[in-house]
């Protein structure tokens, strides 16, 4: 969970939307706030009473507490380390350690869980310091979404059917702006009170696949770089047409569009630019790869198979050709590898991603390589052949 500090910290409380990335399509997706409330409540379910607090059977080495000012000018992270020390050494009990997280942030650490959960309820202090304290999401819940959910199943009727071997927490169903309305779509997301995901959930008889949820990549609306908000931005403004140092609506050469990032001929915010859909590949990888390291974690020596030899096909003799492996598949990169331990033991696939993501010339290759599929404005036919001769010309 160490560096996961981005994302999904916001306490179940905020109305904060997450923005799936549509699976390539660039559809526009988020979940529902209820703001519509047509004939139809799709407003996220949560647990009544749900306070994010550590669970008594937790087995973590330190327990976290993130910090923010409750009112928006002071910047706790900058505060003075004196000061810090000063005031949780003398009024907090079992603090091990601070740490800064960002200019807004800091985690405070326990070595109990009782004491971090103290700390959460401790109105007293925080209301003195101006102070908020949350448990990072990450730390003890865990969301993934399910698909084909008949939109006329509310969510609060989700959560009273949906079973699962872990608490579920919350529900959300995702919906789409079409105008001024917002749609329901068939994808629910489901958040559970775990740090790993559960294979499946039941709606009585009917069991659901649960699958991985792609928070989207951040793209910062002041210096156009990504992960983090213009809340927090260190950068310069930066202009999203020309790439320039001023708003975009003050931009005196619309007509020179330049991406801040690549510089290319795009917006800066363009699903076109190359780094943009690298970040996001990035981003899925991270994720899936996580999530399959601690399934095999877990499952280690109960349900996962020995291993055995790759059969060498004595024709095509796989000597050193990772990328020809790669081009076959193509597609995989974009999938979950939720149930990674049931496929074929063939390579790995998070050795391979792992191996793609850390040799930057084959995913820039890959990216350019989608960049142009999406960009061809001819009809001729996509094919796995032209397919692996692009990605190999994009590859020397
Ligand atoms: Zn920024
Ligand atoms: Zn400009
Ligand atoms: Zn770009």
């Amino acid at each position: 969970m160490v560096g996961n500090e981005g994302g999904g910290d916001n306490p179940p409380t905020s109305h904060k939307r997450p923005r799936p990335e549509a699976g390539g399509g660039g559809t526009e997706m988020d979940c529902g706030d209820g703001g519509g409330g047509e004939r139809f409540d799709y407003s996220p379910y949560i647990k009544p009473d749900y306070k994010r607090l550590y669970p008594e059977n937790a087995t973590y080495t330190e327990f976290k507490v993130f910090i923010e000012a409750t009112n928006n000018k002071d910047r706790v992270g900058n505060k003075s380390p004196i000061y810090l020390n000063h005031i949780f050494s003398s009024e907090i009990k079992g603090v091990t350690a601070i740490q800064r997280i960002n200019a807004n942030k800091i985690a405070v650490i326990f070595k109990q869980y009782n004491t971090a959960n103290n700390f959460i309820n401790n109105t007293t202090f925080l209301n003195k310091h101006e102070f908020k304290a949350f448990i990072p999401a990450a730390q003890i819940e865990k969301t993934g979404i399910i698909r084909f959910v008949p939109a006329n199943i509310s969510n609060r009727e989700l959560y009273t059917k949906l079973s699962s071997i872990y608490e579920i927490i919350a529900i959300r169903r995702f919906t789409k702006k079409v105008g001024q309305q917002r749609v329901p779509l068939q994808t629910v997301s489901i958040t559970f009170l775990s740090n790993i995901l559960p294979d499946n959930v039941q709606y009585d008889l009917f069991s659901y696949r649960v699958f991985e949820y792609v928070p989207p990549l951040q793209q910062c609306f002041r210096c156009f770089k990504f992960n983090h908000s213009a809340r927090i931005c260190n950068g310069k403004q930066r202009c999203s047409i020309c790439g320039g140092e001023h708003l975009y609506k003050e931009c005196d050469k619309p007509t020179e569009i330049c991406c801040v990032n690549c510089s290319g001929p795009h917006l800066a915010i363009s699903r076109l630019c190359p780094i943009k859909m690298k970040k996001i590949l990035e981003k899925k990888n991270k994720i899936t790869y996580a999530s399959a390291t601690m399934t095999k974690q877990l499952n280690n020596d109960i349900e996962f198979p020995p291993l055995s030899p790759p059969k060498i096909d004595s024709v095509h003799k796989p000597v050193n050709k990772p990328v020809h492996a790669f081009v076959n598949k193509p597609v995989s990169v974009n999938k979950p590898v939720h149930n990674v331990n049931k496929s074929k033991v063939v390579p790995p696939k998070e050795d391979i991603k792992a191996q793609i993501v850390a040799n930057n010339d084959v995913l820039m290759a890959l990216v350019q390589t989608l960049v142009e599929l999406g960009n061809k404005g001819d009809n001729t036919p996509t094919t796995m052949n032209s397919i692996r001769e692009a990605l190999l010309k994009n590859l020397k």
